[in-house]
């Protein structure tokens, strides 16, 4: 695993439970005392989006014990639930019915609550601080329990539990580089040897404007290296990464240890940091391939103790072919809802719903071309026709199973096509042979005039 010339990434995606938490801890940007509990409802919405983009894990946030706030509780008994706990067991149990395996992120479990979650098929994450940091005015003060003992507890809690967990060591917070580089050689000790600590996770404090330590500073770059090396040397086997605002840091961090990049939130950003943009995956890549670092998915669970356990055993099989499929291909096929003519995030596409626009491999809809879209004057230009065929070709060819990339095609272009009329276009998945998948497509003006056809072929990926 530890290999310096590539690194790791869970392709996964986040979901913010409810900001509500009973800690204040200083550094934090994500707490907000009045947040609201996501419904269930609207938490289904979200993992059938997520499933259906083909992430491998969902990873679950939440403040630490929201139900201590009386609107909290009205919620969960609103939803039907006696507890929190019970809330994130049906969150979890959702995740696995979607084939995504779940992952709490909601603070320090005790041994109680994590005997709860035994058999939900999930892992945790937990973010461990080095130091107490209680006084007035430091980054622990309105935290309780926060400190290295109660991270530790934990971990033990976890352990005796037999759920796989993340460790995250905070940094940067008030600490001394001493008390810092000490405790991740404690915890180094502690717990490398414990089949269920999945990987690594080195997270440095950043200012966000809405947190109460803004005004501090985020540790320096050399810092951020000497802990990754220590890191490095109290986990020599695990993965190790740091979170994906960072990322422009990474390939000149990967000579101190650093070997992944962690969950990476690609669909969904990180609500934990919502002022850091998460890089797209393309991005990633490329910048990570300049510095001839090769990037490859795996999945969160990686410990045999964390693989064999049999409430995972059909989205862990689901993602694993998943990951396969990825890693082999060479072709990392991820939407990322920034395509020029459907992506939502897109802000210079075309915003196309396409694939509220498919029934039973036929893509139909409608888009008015303005001036912008024009070749000569009046007449819209054939490259925007063309790429929309294909693209409502593509999206005729494929559905959940079915990913699809454009082989060729043929266009022919019957009449100029004028600019402000809604056109319509049509687009049919004709037949197949082996992997290629063949489509045809047609753009007409409202009376049915076709002013230009094309046929595709489309590999499947
Ligand atoms: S860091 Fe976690 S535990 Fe601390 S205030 Fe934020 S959400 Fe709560």
């Amino acid at each position: 695993m530890n290999n310096s010339a590539s690194i790791s990434y869970i392709f996964s995606s986040f979901i913010g439970l409810t900001r509500t938490c009973h800690q204040r801890c200083g550094y934090c940007s994500f707490f907000e005392e009045d947040a609201p509990l996501l419904s269930l409802e609207d938490l289904r919405k979200k993992m059938i989006e997520i499933s259906s983009r083909n992430a491998t894990e969902v990873v679950l946030v939440s403040g630490e014990t929201p139900q201590e706030y009386p609107h909290i509780q009205i919620e969960l008994h609103r939803n039907g639930f006696s507890s929190y706990t019970d809330y994130l067991l049906a969150a979890c149990e959702m995740a696995l019915e979607h084939n995504l395996l779940p992952v709490l992120s909601a603070g320090y479990l005790d041994e109680f609550t994590a005997e709860r979650f035994v058999e939900a098929g999930c892992s945790v994450r937990i973010n461990l601080v080095s130091s107490s940091l209680s006084k007035p005015g430091q980054a622990l003060e309105k935290a309780r329990g926060r400190n290295p003992s109660g991270g530790k507890a934990s971990i033990e809690a976890l352990h005796k539990a037999g759920i796989p967990y993340s460790a995250g060591f905070v940094v940067g917070i008030g600490e001394t580089e001493e008390e810092r580089l000490k405790f991740i050689r404690e915890i180094g000790r502690f717990c490398t040897a414990d089949p269920y600590l999945q990987d690594v996770r080195i997270v440095p404090f950043q200012p966000g404007s809405s947190c109460a330590m803004s005004s501090r500073p985020p540790l320096p770059f050399e810092s951020i290296k000497t802990v990754l090396q220590v890191a490095r040397e109290a986990f020599p086997v695990h993965h190790i990464s740091i979170p994906p605002y960072l990322f422009y840091r990474y390939p000149a961090l990967a000579k101190d240890g650093l070997n992944d990049l962690g969950s990476v939130p690609i669909l969904t950003g990180d609500p934990s940091y919502p002022e850091f943009e998460v890089p797209s995956f393309e991005t990633m890549k490329a910048r990570l391939e300049k510095a001839n670092i090769v990037l490859f998915e795996r999945g969160s669970l990686c410990t045999p103790a964390a693989l064999n356990r049999p409430e995972i055993a059909s989205a862990l099989t689901h993602t694993r072919a998943i990951i396969e499929r990825r890693n082999a291909s060479g072709l990392n096929l991820i939407d990322n809802e920034h395509c020029f003519v459907c992506g939502t995030r897109n802000e210079n596409g075309l915003n196309i719903p396409m694939k509220e626009s498919v029934k039973d491999h036929t893509c139909t809809f409608s888009w008015t071309p303005g001036p912008a879209f024009q070749g000569y004057a009046g007449i819209v230009h054939g490259g925007i026709l063309s790429t929309l065929m294909d693209e409502a070709m593509a999206h005729a060819v494929m559905n959940n199973s079915i990913v699809a990339v454009t082989a060729d095609m043929r266009i022919r272009f019957h009449r100029p096509t004028p600019v402000g009329i809604p056109l319509k276009f049509v687009a049919t998945r004709v037949g197949q042979r082996k992997n290629l998948h063949f489509a045809r497509a047609s753009v007409l003006m409202p009376d049915g005039t076709v002013l230009a056809e094309a046929e595709g072929r489309f590999a499947e990926i």
